[in-house]
């Protein structure tokens, strides 16, 4: 049994004008085994949020706490973050031209397991999870990330999630860019690791189509870079009969 706790976290983003506040006191607990919805208009700081846990270099934490069993992730490096069990889907967002997905894989797994894996037996689990992701075994020769459609760059992340086994993944907008069918697939990998695992899960949406596929446990609002209302899956459904129009007093502009 794990804990990830955030605490009255403020964070900062660096812009050319400035430091700019965008979380405004977060408070977040979550336990193994459950599934949380972090769900909220267009620019209210969900990815901040995600990108905050994750250390990246733009975001500055100002205060709070986030604590992962009581240790403190934010003094941890990236890697670290990674061996102490955070899945951060965006921490590897990036194009690395020349590095096989294989490799790149191999990589990361070494640096959270401790050990490098035995290549045969590699060689077999990539092979399975490939499969279920109905990802083409031609993908893991690929460069990572580049040139990957939206599609394949989810399906990527939750080839990650599925060999790396973290305590927590944070997972941003896993749904956007993502076809009926690349959803349905997507959703049945996370719901697999779930179902496997004691993991817990940070799912950050604006839609609550992944909804459908991801049963939360429990449903956050997020508006104004905090939450503002908490309750169960129904929390999902209201909001998507009425938006979220309620908690930012204006409607959102049309897509
Ligand atoms: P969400 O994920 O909920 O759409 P974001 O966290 O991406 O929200 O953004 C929250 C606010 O912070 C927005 O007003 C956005 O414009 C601003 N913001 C986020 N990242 C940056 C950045 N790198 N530079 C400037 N502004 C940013
Ligand atoms: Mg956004
Ligand atoms: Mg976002």
């Amino acid at each position: 049994m794990a804990t990830l706790e955030i605490k009255d976290l403020h964070a900062s983003v660096e812009t050319d004008e400035g430091a700019k506040e965008i979380l405004k006191g977060v408070n977040l607990t979550i336990k193994s085994g459950e599934t949380h919805a972090i769900m909220g208009p267009n620019g209210s700081g969900k990815s901040t949020l995600s990108y905050a846990i994750a250390g990246h270099p733009k975001y500055r934490v100002t205060s709070g706490e986030v604590l992962l069993d009581g240790e403190n992730v934010l003094e941890m490096s990236v890697d670290e973050r990674a061996r102490a069990g955070l899945f951060l889907a965006m921490q590897y967002p990036v194009e690395v031209p020349g590095v096989s997905m294989s490799n790149f894989l191999r990589t990361a797994v070494t640096a959270v397991r401790g050990e490098a894996p035995k290549l045969r037996h590699w060689v077999k689990e990539v092979k399975e999870e490939m499969n279920k992701l109905e990802i083409s075994q031609e993908f893991a020769e690929r460069s990572v990330n580049e040139g990957f459609s939206g599609g394949e760059k989810k399906r990527h992340e939750i080839l990650q999630l599925s060999l790396l086994k973290p305590k927590f993944a944070i997972l941003d907008e896993t749904d956007s860019g993502l076809d009926v069918d690349a959803l349905r697939v997507v959703s049945e990998g996370v719901n697999e690791y779930k179902a496997s695992s004691e993991v817990g899960v940070m799912l950050i949406t604006h839609y609550t189509r992944i909804l459908r596929h991801i049963t939360p446990d429990f449903v956050h609002v997020f508006a104004g870079g905090k939450i503002v209302e908490s309750g169960g899956k129904e929390l999902a459904d209201e909001l998507e009969e009425n938006g979220y129009v309620k908690y930012v007093g204006k409607a959102e502009p049309a897509a």
